[in-house]
């Protein structure tokens, strides 16, 4: 007998109950987020925005910082370069959101209108969906945590989720990269391909926002713009569990967790 069959008939069943019933997402003691407290923040200090490369930190004007986690790739460099711990570590990974000024850090957490689905996703999609997964110019992070979603511990499938080689037989546009001036005309042509009612997910600060490579000769800044996004998952990568939650809060199977920048524990109960 091979030893990989060996191997896993000594493991028996590995695939998570997460989040059905709750238990391990598998993503403990990883690093999401920073937080940030304005409250902390010192005036005329500029540190932060000028340790981040993608630009997800900028200053107000007449003092104080902006932050978009739509351009956030969790590089931590904030945390290190702020001075007085107005940004802080974090393991806040499920920022899945349905409308992109979510993102956006606001003081008041439930600021942010939610965006109106097309229909009743969960009725309709709820038990059965089908992704067709577009790279439009990534770096193959994103396509690495992608891979995790169907291995025996993810096992995305026994979530009723499946991805599909073709756009006719999608329900979801998938796409990460910050979409290359090469794919644009590929990846809009997959969402032509695909039958009515569809959905777009904007995977990876990447397809958010462009990120680090975003607005370079070679590609623009993302889906904005180009596509009409039903969720937006910044993230450099998302982890899989992240992407789990994204994908079941589109079929409003959990709640969303992210409002005005600010993580909450209940979600907002759609
Ligand atoms: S963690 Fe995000 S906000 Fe902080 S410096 Fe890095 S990219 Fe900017
Ligand atoms: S979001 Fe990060 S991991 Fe994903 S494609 Fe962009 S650079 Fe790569």
């Amino acid at each position: 007998m091979p030893v990989w069959t060996l191997y896993g008939l000594k493991q028996g069943k590995v695939s998570q109950r997460w989040p059905a019933v709750g238990g391990d997402d598998g993503q403990s003691g990883v690093l999401g987020f920073p937080r940030f407290d304005p409250a902390q923040c010192q005036s005329g200090c500029r540190d932060c925005a000028d340790a981040c490369l993608p630009q997800a930190i900028t200053l107000k004007e007449g003092g104080g910082v902006n932050v978009d986690y739509g351009r956030c790739v969790q590089c931590q460099l904030c945390v290190t370069a702020c001075p007085s711990g107005a940004f802080t570590l974090s393991s806040d990974w499920a920022f899945g959101v349905r409308a992109r000024e979510d993102l956006v850090w606001a003081q008041a957490a439930n600021s942010a209108a939610g965006q109106t689905l097309k229909r009743e996703i969960r009725k309709v999609f709820g038990r059965s969906l089908h992704v067709r997964h577009v790279d439009a110019g990534s770096c193959n992070g994103c396509e690495s945590e992608l891979q995790a979603l169907n291995n025996p511990y993810y096992n995305l499938h026994r979530l009723g989720v499946f991805f599909t080689p073709s756009p006719r037989f999608a329900d979801l546009l998938l796409v990460t990269g910050p979409v290359t001036y090469a794919m644009k005309g590929p990846l809009l042509a997959a969402y032509e391909g695909m039958p009515e009612p569809r959905f777009v997910m904007a995977a990876g600060t990447c397809a958010c926002s462009g990120g680090t490579n975003g607005g370079g000769y070679a590609c623009g800044r993302g889906l904005d713009g180009l596509l009409p996004v039903d969720v937006w998952l910044p993230g450099c990568p998302p982890n899989p569990a992240a992407f789990i939650h994204a994908l079941l809060m589109l079929l409003q199977r959990l709640p969303q967790r992210v409002r005005g920048g600010h993580l909450m524990e209940d979600g907002d109960g759609r």
